[in-house]
């Protein structure tokens, strides 16, 4: 199927694309790379009238590294990140989780930014993000705010966005360079969209363990219970631990996929610690 009729603009700079969206109202659609949104367009799922392309936005291609974090403009490509263009505030983490995404041409074409504000709960950048503890940088017509990404994420692609704001930012903490991190993604063929996801970082100088199962069909869970048993004892956490907090969060998951989420959780903890 082709797309419902559409009009393209350019902005030039980040006010002239609030506006845009502002004066666009209900019709008007942010657009990045295109490699989720095009899809939608074509099977007619989405019909916006107008497209307000921000992907060559200065604001939102640079990259930029401070004492504590790395901001990543909304604009940058998942390859960028893979190919090692832009700072990697977690030890080469990012770089791994930007590899794993689709295949190079999706990967060239599709951004951050774009993951985050689609926010299809089996994405990658989704749950490497929250156990990350990134912020999304947001602006608006009248104010910019920031939010942590658990936040941000309120279910399945559904975001705090509202429909005159553009995403501008993702900041990453600078981990320390004794982090260990995990990132391990169940799918059936490389390159695909995750079945299950499990992310750690643990940073014992920054006195930082966080533990994620992604994929799970809404917003990540954190994984608060498992996180302080791996910290406290530097040990793996007991498998029912791992698989209580799995089935009491997500609890309209079948025992096959919380089976699937808590092997995936526990590789990415061994890839982590090497337990
Ligand atoms: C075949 C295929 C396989 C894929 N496999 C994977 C995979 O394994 N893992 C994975 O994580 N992803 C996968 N993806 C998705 C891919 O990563 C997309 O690039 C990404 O989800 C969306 O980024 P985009 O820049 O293309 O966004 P777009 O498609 O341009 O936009 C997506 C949504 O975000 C909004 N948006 C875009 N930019 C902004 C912004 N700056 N501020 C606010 N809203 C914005 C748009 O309005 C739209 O609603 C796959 C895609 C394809 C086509």
């Amino acid at each position: 199927m082709k797309p419902a009729p559409f009009e393209v603009c350019h902005p030039d700079v980040l006010r002239n694309a609030t506006e845009m969206l502002e004066t666009g109202g209900q019709g008007a659609k942010l657009i990045s790379g295109g490699q989720s949104l095009g899809p939608m367009m074509n099977l007619r799922l989405a019909r916006p009238s107008q497209l307000v392309d921000v992907s060559r936005l200065a604001e939102l291609q640079r990259v930029d590294e401070r004492s504590g974090s790395v901001l990543f403009g909304a604009a940058t490509t998942h390859a960028e990140i893979e190919d090692g263009k832009t700072p990697d505030p977690i030890a080469g983490m990012m770089r791994q989780v930007a590899r794993g995404i689709a295949y190079r041409v999706v990967r060239n074409k599709g951004t951050i930014g774009g993951s985050v504000a689609h926010a299809d709960p089996a994405a990658d950048w989704i749950s490497a993000l929250t156990v990350a503890d990134a912020k999304i940088h947001i602006a608006g017509k009248r104010s910019n705010r920031t939010m942590a990404m658990h936040d941000f994420v309120l279910g399945a692609y559904t975001t705090d966005l509202r429909t005159d704001e553009i995403i501008i930012k993702i900041e990453v903490p600078k981990y320390s360079k004794n982090v260990r991190w995990g990132y391990y993604k169940i799918c059936r063929k490389v390159g695909e969209f995750a079945d299950a996801i499990g992310a750690t970082i643990v940073d014992p100088e920054r006195r930082y363990c966080r533990v994620v199962a992604g994929a799970v069909g809404g917003k990540p869970l954190i994984l608060a219970e498992t996180a302080r048993q791996l910290a406290q004892l530097a040990a793996m956490p007991a498998g029912e631990t791992i698989h209580d907090e799995i089935a009491a969060s997500a609890t309209g998951l079948d025992a096959a996929s919380r089976h699937q989420l808590a092997t995936a959780v526990g590789r990415a903890i061994t890839e982590a610690v090497g337990l």
